[in-house]
């Protein structure tokens, strides 16, 4: 929500008439020197709307602002050319709405346009998030990363590398929108109030590494060529993609990494298919290689990938993952019933990748059971069980 400063005012007096966290409208406003406001100058406030109203025979402004729960100033700051003492029945003014609802619904068949159109729409009401293109998909979708938070610690979550696993998307992004939600009311969520986490951490998400894969589950086959021909041939000739993990080439980004990235190879599919291909060789696909980069580059601390299903979580890779990780995973589990398990007969992936470059803590989540794709009749409760990780991640 835009407001525009007044003669006298400050951040400060900003926070105590919305009452929302200093810090969250100092970060929805990284352009402005907050030392100096000028008169009019145009201010975000984050977790507000500004709607119309219609003045009513016998409204005052007091009035309003009594029933909006929020100071009288907080109508000037969003109607700059009122006149207080003017105000006329049939006259519109904005008011201050504060968002306590979720602007996200998770439960629909979450393609990358769904995607991009929420992230916008988060953006606008939560300005203090950022995002950016990471890279681009093999079909020039921009593959977008949203950070939150201004701490220190690094902590990466990612959903959909497997194009069937697209549900780990919305899942991803309903924690995101909660925890938003959480922020700017100050509510807790699981008896935790958010706030130190945002403080402490900086939370990176991708939460959709293979756009052109979700796709293509979910919307069938790309309508130019040859992609099209190329993929309905790679499975099969069947127009059911609800098998396809890989991304749009055939290949299984989980499969990409430099970690034993040659055994892992040598048991699997050796051209491209709906799953399992490795590739012609490691970070081959631009998915995989925006991922990597994108690692490199922010040195997180811990890294979270997910995926369904299977209820489980693997933490280890060849005995490299610090003691850290093992703390961790204990209260991953604790909070969410899911098994813990150290390390199974896989290699090339993400986080073992992570955990072999950098020693730090890396895990794969597999979100709820039954058979990919998980039917969105279980978003809910694979939502409830596993909030505990999402919000763990931060605090652990
Ligand atoms: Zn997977």
């Amino acid at each position: 929500m835009d407001i525009f400063a007044r003669p006298g005012d400050s951040f400060w007096n900003f926070s105590q008439v919305f009452k929302m966290p200093l810090q969250l409208i100092i970060d929805s406003n990284r352009n402005i020197n907050t030392q100096i406001l000028t008169t009019g100058q145009r201010i975000q406030i984050p977790g507000f709307v500004a709607t119309n109203y219609k003045i009513q025979t016998g409204d005052s402004l007091c009035l309003i602002a009594q029933r909006l729960n929020l100071p009288l100033y907080s109508l000037l700051l969003v109607n700059p050319n009122l006149e207080p003492n003017r105000l006329q029945v049939g006259q519109m003014i904005k008011i201050p709405q504060r968002i306590t609802w979720r602007l996200i619904n998770g439960k629909q068949n979450f393609d990358y346009d769904i995607m991009m159109n929420d992230i916008r729409r988060l953006l606008a009401v939560y300005p203090f998030l950022q995002t950016a293109p990471i890279g681009n998909s093999v079909l020039k979708r921009e593959i977008p990363e949203i950070l939150v938070g201004s701490g220190t610690k690094r902590v990466h979550y990612n959903g959909s590398f497997h194009a069937n696993e697209w549900i780990t998307t919305p899942i991803i992004l309903t924690f995101l929108n909660d925890y938003l939600l959480s922020l700017t009311n100050q509510t807790t969520i699981r008896g935790l109030f958010t706030f130190p986490f945002y403080q402490q951490t900086t939370l990176s998400i991708v939460p959709m590494v293979n756009p052109d894969g979700v796709n293509l589950v979910l919307n069938g086959p790309p309508a130019n060529e040859p992609w099209r021909s190329r993929v309905v041939e790679l499975n099969n000739g069947s127009l059911d993609f609800s098998d396809w993990k890989a991304n749009i080439r055939g290949v299984d980004l989980n499969d990409q990494f430099p970690a034993n990235w040659d055994r892992e190879r040598a048991r699997n599919p050796k051209y491209p298919s709906p799953r399992d291909y490795g590739g012609e060789r490691p970070l081959s696909e631009p998915e995989a290689i925006a991922i990597a980069d994108l690692t490199r580059r922010r040195d997180f601390a811990r890294v979270l990938a997910f995926h369904t299903q299977g209820e489980v979580i693997y933490w280890g890779y060849e005995n490299l993952e610090p003691p850290e990780s093992e703390v961790l995973v204990n209260e991953f589990s604790r909070v969410s019933g899911y098994e813990s398990v150290q390390t199974i007969e896989s290699y090339a992936g993400y986080k073992d990748w992570f955990i072999q470059e950098w020693r730090r803590p890396g895990f794969t989540v597999e979100l709820g059971s039954g058979k990919n794709p998980l039917p969105l009749d279980q978003f809910d409760e694979i939502y409830q069980e596993t909030l505990g990780i999402f919000l763990a991640g931060l605090y652990v």
